[in-house]
């Protein structure tokens, strides 16, 4: 493509029409077949392909993303999703034999893998792609219409998925809707089957309490404070280096990014040295490398983390410029004090890192988990030591946990991925995007000859039944 596709929001006035469509079509059962979920996921695919470097244009107009970025999460991730997908689907859709004891094994109980119905996907800016199509592919993939809603933040990106999702799929069964809070309002006021949302948790509430109005189930995969351990058995050196990546990939405009650090005292210096080491290596022209660093989504945004630092009472240990016009923020980290700081108060969702001294330990470590943030997206800990790992599953919640590295466990595309509590309901990925989308039924056939069995359920409920 010459030129990118230019941003229309959908008009207000066409989306209840658009969903009655989809509806017709989920009427229709044309999406159920799994030939029909095979040739859509095939077109997806090839669509995704062939927009490579648009999309890789789309991310660097929106988040200044580098293109390795981009093809390494957004592209190619998005690519094997399908290919896996693919590979599995008929195993994954098979029905399921459901366990039984010999007495109803003549019932033939079952499991039949159903399409939930008619689907809403809402995305987050900082994966336009990503955070779209992978939940898009489990909806193909389990049969079920799906309304797309990107993130009007970033409009580059959001009007390029529009174009391939409307030139690779059937548009009475998957469509994109683009626009900002009132498009996605009316959307939401539509009934669907399922609704996935990823972002905030504030919007969160908005997007339950209107499923709620039809009892529709959702996903809500949001964020919070993802805490750092480096405990006195850590390698601090790798700590940095790993928590230094954590921080920098995307602007650090990630769910699962490192919110704050607790250091053990006698991993300080060494960690201080290897962040600031990494963040050298990473940029050895300079932090503001447009090729290889992010920029932040928008303005607002901007103010807000730039804030966040103006209102901190911690040092600057590295870092600690930025640029209005570039919406540029070096990667900075803080020596805070205590969890008073500005730091903590909310999600920092760009390239700042607080970090504190903590004296007592796992024990202490995990009991200021349990204060900031009770149930982040991602845990991080530095520890070398089996006994603290343990300590550390046993005591905190999170919606995963990389130990010795940051973010890594949602790398892996076939675990489920999700939070718990404030970070989210539900999980998806791999299979558990297939489940996601698909309601597990299950179904008897009694046989006639029961009866001689089944007479103990009938009234009138006599002794001499329960005798025989
Ligand atoms: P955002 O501003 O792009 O909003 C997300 C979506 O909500 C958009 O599609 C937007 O149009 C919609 N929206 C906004 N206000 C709305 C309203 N009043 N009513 C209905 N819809 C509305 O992104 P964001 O929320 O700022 O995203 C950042 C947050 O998302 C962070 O907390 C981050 O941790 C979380 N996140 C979570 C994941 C995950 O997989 N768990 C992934 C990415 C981001």
């Amino acid at each position: 493509m010459s030129e990118l596709p230019t941003y229309a929001s959908t008009p207000v006035a066409d989306i209840a029409g658009v969903h009655a469509r989809l509806v017709e079509t989920w009427e229709s059962g044309r999406t159920i077949p799994l030939e029909y979920r095979k040739i859509a996921l095939r077109k997806l695919y090839h669509a995704i392909k062939d927009n490579t470097e648009n999309i890789v244009a789309a991310l660097k107009a929106d988040l200044n993303k580098p293109e390795k970025e981009s093809l390494m999460i957004e592209v190619c991730w998005l690519e094997k999703d399908i290919l896996d997908t693919l590979a599995q689907l008929d195993k994954w859709a098979k029905d399921e034999k459901a366990p039984t004891s010999i007495i109803y094994a003549g019932l033939k109980p079952r499991m039949k893998k159903g399409p939930m119905g008619t689907v809403l996907i809402i995305g987050a800016f900082n994966y336009p792609f990503q955070l779209t199509v992978v939940p898009l592919i489990g909806a193909i993939a389990a049969g079920c219409p799906a309304i797309v809603k990107p993130s009007e933040m970033c409009p580059v990106s959001a009007a390029l998925l529009a174009h391939i999702i409307g030139q690779a799929l059937e548009p009475d069964a998957y469509t994109v809707v683009n626009g900002g809070i009132p498009e996605t309002t009316e959307v939401l006021a539509q009934k669907f089957d399922k609704i996935m949302y990823t972002g905030n948790g504030q919007v969160a509430r908005i997007v339950s309490a209107a499923a709620a109005k039809n009892l529709t189930p959702v996903i809500l995969e949001l964020g919070g404070l993802n805490p750092v351990f480096i405990t006195s058995k850590a390698d601090a050196k790798l700590a940095g280096k790993r928590i230094g990546w954590g921080k920098v990939h995307n602007a650090g405009q990630i769910c699962i990014s490192p919110d704050y650090v607790m250091v053990d005292p006698s991993m300080e210096e060494a960690f201080v040295q290897s962040f600031t080491d990494a963040i050298n290596e990473f940029y050895p022209n300079g932090t503001d490398d447009k090729e290889n660093f992010g920029r932040i989504v928008n303005d607002r945004h901007f103010k807000r983390i730039t804030g966040l630092l103006e209102k901190s009472k911690g040092e600057v240990k590295f870092g600690g410029k930025s640029d209005a016009a570039e919406r540029w923020i070096e990667p900075t980290l803080v020596k805070i004090g205590g969890l008073d700081d500005a730091l903590l108060s909310e999600e920092i969702f760009g390239p700042v890192l607080p970090y504190m001294i903590v004296e007592g330990g796992v024990q202490e470590m995990s009991s200021i988990v349990r204060k900031v943030g009770d149930c982040p997206l991602g845990l991080y800990a530095f520890t070398n030591d089996a006994k603290e790992q343990e300590y550390i599953v046993n005591t905190t919640r999170s919606g995963g946990i990389s130990f010795n590295d940051t973010m890594f466990h949602a790398a892996i595309q076939s675990i489920p991925f999700g939070g718990i509590g404030e970070s989210g309901t539900g999980c998806y990925r791999g299979k558990a995007s297939f489940d996601a989308f698909t309601h597990l039924r299950p179904i008897i056939d009694q046989p006639g000859w029961m009866e001689g069995q089944l007479d103990v359920r009938y009234p009138p409920y006599t002794d001499a039944k329960y005798k025989k």
